[in-house]
């Protein structure tokens, strides 16, 4: 078996892997990456497109945000718009009056371009479509993973392991009796990219009777939309007309047009909440979707993602240059502060817009609705956590 070494030895090449790379690189620590996808699949795959405060601050302070400054699109809060009885409103949440605090319209795809752009220029090593990755002797001072590359066997020595992998790898299978807590809604989102203008300055979250709908945007001439649909539903079932349709009768207010276009890329997405813990289990340290997911509406996974490495990056450093393992002890308590007031925000807003047909929570939602866009207080509660908690909060 090919043996190699290095001292932070990071399971999955998405955002979180390749953030914390870079900012360990920043601070003298090597690290490898392994992933089992190609770069490009990596990052061409259609996610998140939100980026809140603190994101846009951390990438600005390590010099990653140039291209997001070009060609991102900074937006001072979102619309809310609902249909009752067949009257629709819509109103403005505007973030930078209430909090000071802004979000910034830039895709995931572009965040893990950057990232990569960087990797490559300061060499990182990362090593893409590996197999059978397996994580060894976490509890001891010499953790390991196992990987297979070109049909070569390879066991890279660390000091510490780092799960990035997601929802689907090794990494959170790895921690010995974990808690759980998980949700899953009795919804989906079809999510679709469309080369059309977006029709709207921000975005726009509708609550109609019919379900959820969400128009937002990558760019000035591609837009992002969401439709309300049951589980399972097959994409076979919604042709482009349907689509939309449905997206024109929940976004519907008057004197407003949705523009429609070429339908490049559509999706189906299950909405789950999920949380483990604890964080880490010996040197094994879990990051971004391996230990938690959230359902969009709240537009919270990569931040979150983004959030965990900011903690544990510095916590590294001090434990690996300095031997102080004081705030690598603290990392799990304190991730998993954010992760559940992240949850709790995500859910929310998940069953605040979400049809459920039910006249009980129908009522309870337009309450809720009212109260946030025409409260102050209200507002304020969804501008804070939208436009994102500082990360140490
Ligand atoms: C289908 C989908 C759609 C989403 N849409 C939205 C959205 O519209 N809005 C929003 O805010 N958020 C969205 N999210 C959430 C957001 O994209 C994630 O929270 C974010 O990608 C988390 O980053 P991560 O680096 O933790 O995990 P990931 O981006 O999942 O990266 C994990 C990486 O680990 C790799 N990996 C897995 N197994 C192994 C293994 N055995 N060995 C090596 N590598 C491995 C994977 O290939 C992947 O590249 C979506 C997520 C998914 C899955």
């Amino acid at each position: 078996m090919h043996e190699e070494r290095t001292q932070v030895a990071i399971v999955g090449a998405g955002p979180a892997g390749m953030l914390l790379a870079h900012l360990l690189d920043r601070e003298g620590i090597e690290s490898v990456v392994v992933e089992t996808r190609t770069e490009e699949y990596v990052a061409s795959r259609i996610r998140a497109g939100i980026l809140e405060q603190s994101t846009v601050d951390l990438l600005r302070e390590i010099g990653l945000a140039d291209r997001l400054e070009r060609e991102g699109d900074e937006h001072r809060g979102i619309h809310l718009q609902w249909t009752d009885r067949g009257h629709s409103e819509r109103h403005h949440v505007d973030f930078v009056d209430l909090t000071g605090r802004s979000v910034w319209v830039y895709g995931q795809t572009e965040v893990q371009k950057d990232l990569v752009a960087a990797a490559r220029e300061r060499g990182q090593v990362v090593h893409y479509e590996v197999a059978d990755t397996a994580l060894h002797d976490l509890e001891t001072g010499q953790p390991s993973l196992t990987f297979t590359r070109d049909g070569e066997e390879v066991r890279l020595r660390a000091e510490v392991v780092v799960g990035c992998d997601g929802s689907f790898g090794p990494s959170r299978g790895a921690v010995p009796d974990p808690r759980t807590w998980d949700r899953t809604y009795p919804y989906s989102w079809l999510g679709i990219l469309a080369d059309v203008a977006p029709s709207t300055d921000e975005l726009i979250y509708a609550w109609h009777p019919e379900g959820f709908a969400l128009h937002s945007m990558r760019s000035s001439t591609v837009s992002r939309f969401y439709l309300q649909v049951p589980n399972d539903t097959a994409l076979d079932d919604w042709s482009d007309d349907r689509i939309w349709e449905g997206l024109a009768t929940r976004f519907d207010l008057d004197g407003w047009t949705l523009q429609t276009g070429p339908i490049t890329d559509r999706s189906v997405l299950p909405m789950r909440s999920f949380v483990q813990t604890p964080m880490r289990h010996g040197r094994l340290f879990l990051a971004g979707d391996a230990a938690h997911i959230v359902p969009p509406t709240g537009a919270k996974g990569l931040n979150l993602a983004v959030a965990d490495v900011a903690l544990l990056a510095p916590a590294l450093v001090a434990w690996l240059r300095k031997d102080d393992a004081s705030l690598a002890d603290a990392y799990a308590d304190t991730a998993v502060r954010r992760v559940w007031r992240c949850t709790h925000f995500s859910w929310w807003m998940t069953t605040m817009l979400h049809a459920t047909g039910d006249p009980f929570d129908e009522q309870l939602q337009l309450s809720q609705l009212r109260w946030v866009t025409s409260s102050d207080a209200g507002a304020a509660g969804l501008a804070e956590n939208y436009a994102g908690l500082p990360i140490g909060f």
